[in-house]
């Protein structure tokens, strides 16, 4: 039985953060004030939470940053953590989020060495405006081939999210509901949380879900299909089978109540929720000697202090203490 919280939800899906450098500098996430604020750990160290955690009821392991493919060993970091089983003997699900911009060299390792699925951000689909937001000139076309290369090497399905902000790249929606067909990838939209360097952050901002249905379906109807439960996105498949849609909407849809994540920081700390106002300093518990036993116990305390819920747009919001790019989207 996967560990519960007091809320009943069960803890499954584990993210790892394993650099809090980054390539780019997207206007939104990472403003060019803050460079890396945190430091990261030997992967041994990532290793070991990663086979405590995964004792303790994990079923899937998602590799961020940062950028995971800044940080040298990355492949052989996959193939150790693709010997672990999870608790009921099976291989664990590893996925990983990029910005994929090394991408088409590393898809092919990453592959054989275990990793299953990747998630690509991309916040436009035509290059101009891609560097304006990456500010890095040229990025554009590494990034479509690391999404080729992706779908060619199998690690399938390749997810491309897109962040949504008013007044910025809304004009993106139906552009990738045509690259969802074209390229053959399942195009996700999020919806923009207050998770930002520069606090630029308002509920005008967000464009919801039921916005992007009805200009995606201007251009071709949107037929809902089944998600799990457990699932952020909303899926959609167009009237003609072809591409498909997901709408991952935290601001106008919550889904906390089906939460079943835990973050590790790249500087080995525990975060329950992504607004969370304090994590839980797990890699202190192992330098100071901890064993693997006390490491379990210290997680089944910290697991039962998960947020219920997030609150954002009410009046009690406290903003996070970390920013997307210091957790580990
Ligand atoms: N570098 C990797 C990448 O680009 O996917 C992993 C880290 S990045 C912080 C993970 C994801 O968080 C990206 O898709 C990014 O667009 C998203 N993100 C950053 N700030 C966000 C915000 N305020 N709201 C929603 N998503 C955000």
């Amino acid at each position: 039985m996967p560990l519960s919280d007091k809320f009943g939800r069960a803890i499954t899906d584990l993210r790892i953060s394993i650099t809090d450098r980054c390539n780019y500098k997207c206007v939104y996430c990472r403003t060019g004030n803050e460079g890396a604020l945190y430091g990261d750990l030997p992967f041994a160290d990532y290793l070991r939470m990663a086979r405590v955690l995964t004792g303790l009821g994990i079923q899937k392991v998602r590799i961020t940053g940062g950028e995971p493919l800044l940080r040298k060993g990355v492949v052989e970091f996959v193939r150790q953590l693709a010997k672990l089983r999870t608790a009921n003997g099976e291989d664990l699900d590893i996925a990983l989020t990029t910005n994929g911009h090394l991408l088409a060299e590393m898809a092919q390792p990453l592959k054989d060495a275990g990793l299953r699925r990747v998630t690509v951000s991309m916040d436009a689909v035509d290059p101009g405006r891609f560097a304006r937001i990456t500010r890095v000139p040229d990025g554009y076309d590494n990034v479509l081939a690391g999404i080729r290369a992706s779908r060619r090497v199998g690690l399938w399905p390749v997810k491309v999210n897109c962040v949504l902000m008013r007044g910025f790249n809304e004009d993106q929606i139906v552009p990738f509901g045509m690259f969802a067909r074209e390229e053959d990838v399942v195009v996700r939209f999020i919806e923009f949380m207050p998770l930002e360097e520069d606090r630029v952050w308002s509920p005008n901002t967000v464009v919801p879900l039921e916005e992007i249905l009805l200009r995606m379906a201007e251009y071709r109807p949107l037929v809902e299909i089944p998600h799990a439960r457990s699932e952020t996105a909303r899926r959609h498949r167009f009237d003609d089978g072809v591409g498909e849609i997901g709408i991952i909407a935290p601001v106008s849809h919550p889904f906390c109540g089906h939460c079943s994540r835990i973050r590790i920081t790249s500087d080995g700390k525990i975060r329950t929720c992504l607004f969370s106002v304090w994590d839980h300093d797990l890699h202190g518990r192992m330098r100071r000697g901890a064993s693997d036993e006390e490491l379990a116990e210290f997680i089944g305390g910290v697991i039962q202090k998960k947020e219920e819920r997030h609150h954002i747009g009410e009046p009690d919001f406290v903003p996070a203490s970390r920013t997307m790019v210091h957790i580990g989207g």
